[in-house]
């Protein structure tokens, strides 16, 4: 029988079939236990939802966010994909891959954010799937105004006679926010189902997408989960206010009421020397994570979320009894970038 809070929240209008979208994604992703980590950490009981797994050239948190803006693209009759990201960004790999199953072409921005890198770092890993796809690229160096960037590259190539759709870097816009409300939908049916809530849910966080469509999807849906998001680049206070933000112009476009920024909870205790570069305790969470549960994870996103819970662990965070789910956002393609240092780090 249907409790009451089950039937709120179906009454709650958070059905996303008003927006646009195109299938690209491999869904519900599973939620499986992590019992051997789990013990090794000596509690509390981990669990991991594999969005590692939506199935779009090797995966990734980007696919449920570009399915709400390939969506759009396609709506406006684009024939070009154009996006902006880091050297080895994911969402860069998963819009050429989308670009190609929907027939556009794709032209991207790379920025060279991460210092210190070899020649290789710019032609494998997701580099070398860009160019699989037919992606057509040009390279930015660090701390410019990249989605600026983008958007003077999108105005040119529309005066070229193209018809561009501008998608920002991680695809964090509240239209690809959609794509973790739906996802934030999967974990709610999850645990009603199974009768079997979450305590805490955990993540990396970057361009804030991410989290800011998981809490303001829970947020609608009146449904309490709290979700930590682990830094991956910004601190503290700059992460909070960008989440937020997001939030927000998501929940606006929800029609959904506004979220405080208490709500918006952020570790940047993980984030090492700066993105892109793996601390000790990301390598430290790639080893256990692989040989306790084989299972991969990035050394730019993935690895440092899971550092953070695993800190948060060791630090006495969660009660021993708490059931935690952490959210596999994928990204293990730039494990070959990071050859050198992982190679090291098994000796
Ligand atoms: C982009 C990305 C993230 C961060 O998600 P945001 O929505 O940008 O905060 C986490 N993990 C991986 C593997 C990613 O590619």
């Amino acid at each position: 029988m249907a409790d009451t809070a089950t039937l709120d929240r179906k009454t709650a209008g958070l059905s996303l079939d008003r927006f646009p979208r195109t299938a690209l994604c491999h869904q519900p992703t599973p939620i499986e236990a992590m019992p051997r980590l789990s013990k090794l950490l000596g509690g509390p009981q981990l669990f991991i939802k594999r969005d590692d797994c939506t199935g779009l050239a090797t995966g990734g948190n980007k696919t449920r966010k570009l399915e709400f803006l390939v969506g759009e693209a396609l709506e406006a009759g684009a024939d070009m994909l154009v996006t902006q990201g880091a050297v080895q960004s994911n969402h860069v790999r998963q819009t050429a891959a989308a670009a190609c199953k929907v027939g556009m072409k794709c032209h991207v921005l790379l920025e060279r954010r991460v210092p210190g890198v070899d020649a290789s770092y710019e032609q494998t890993g997701n580099v070398l799937l860009d160019n699989l796809f037919g992606a057509t690229h040009e390279f930015r160096p660090p701390g410019l105004d990249m989605n600026a960037e983008a958007e003077a590259v999108t105005e040119k190539l529309r005066a070229e006679g193209h018809k561009p759709y501008m998608i920002p870097g991680g695809g964090s816009n509240p239209t690809g926010a959609l794509g973790y409300v739906n996802c934030a939908k999967e974990i709610v049916e999850h645990c009603d189902s199974s009768g079997d809530p979450f305590d805490w849910l955990v993540m990396a966080t970057g361009s804030t997408g991410t989290q800011a469509g998981l809490v303001a999807g829970f947020h609608a849906m009146g449904y309490n989960l709290p979700v930590l998001g682990v830094s991956v680049r910004q601190p503290h206070d700059r992460q909070v206010a960008a989440v937020h933000g997001l939030t927000q112009r998501t929940l606006e476009k929800l029609g959904a009421d506004p979220i405080d920024v208490s709500e918006i909870r952020v570790d940047d205790g993980y984030v090492g020397e700066g993105y892109g570069i793996p601390a000790s305790s990301t390598l430290e969470a790639i080893h256990l994570t692989a040989r306790q549960e084989g299972v991969l994870l990035d050394p730019v996103y993935s690895a440092k979320g899971m550092a953070g819970l695993i800190g948060l662990i060791r630090q006495g965070f969660f009660k021993t009894t708490d059931k935690v789910l952490f959210l596999h956002t994928g990204g293990a393609t730039a494990l070959f970038a990071y050859e050198d240092q992982l190679i090291q780090s098994l000796n």
